[in-house]
């Protein structure tokens, strides 16, 4: 019998649209390599206008993620940009009371019972194994090791 039936861990949060877009810049950006892109097929491939684009390419480079150089496209001056050579890996590795409340024993109705050696057991309990795998993972993931 799985003891914590019903128990459904809340793992991670999402990423804010920010997040999501600075990612899909970055992978765009990857793509291109060595060759690098026009921040203005940046800005259109994202589907954003140029103010935008201008503020989205800052913040990557404030954060070191790309690179730009000078460029000339039909007569016009702008920028290539370029994933910078070490790129950074963004790790958030937060620890916060709030995130303890992704602890499934934090929901779990048996909590009280629970203890080592009992019938409800934090050492067996397959929830919780399946919530710190989850956890194990994201993490080794997010170091660029899953
Ligand atoms: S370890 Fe205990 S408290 Fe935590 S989820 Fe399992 S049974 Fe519940």
């Amino acid at each position: 019998m799985d003891p914590l039936s019903g128990v459904e861990p809340q793992l991670g949060q999402r990423k804010s649209g920010l997040e999501a877009l600075e990612e899909k810049a970055l992978e765009i950006i990857r793509e291109r390599g060595d060759e690098g892109i026009y921040q203005h097929e940046l800005w259109k491939a994202l589907g954003l206008d140029s103010r935008e684009g201008s503020r989205l390419a800052l913040r990557l480079l404030k954060k070191g993620l790309i690179v730009r150089e000078p460029a000339v496209h039909n007569g016009r001056r702008t920028y290539k940009l370029f994933l910078a050579k070490q790129e950074k890996r963004q790790v958030k590795l937060e620890v916060r009371i709030g995130g303890a409340i992704e602890i499934p024993c934090f929901t779990c109705r048996h909590m009280e019972k629970c203890y080592v050696g009992g019938f409800f057991d934090p050492t067996t309990c397959p929830i919780l194994r399946r919530w710190l795998d989850a956890k194990t993972t994201a993490v080794k993931k997010a170091l660029g090791r899953g």
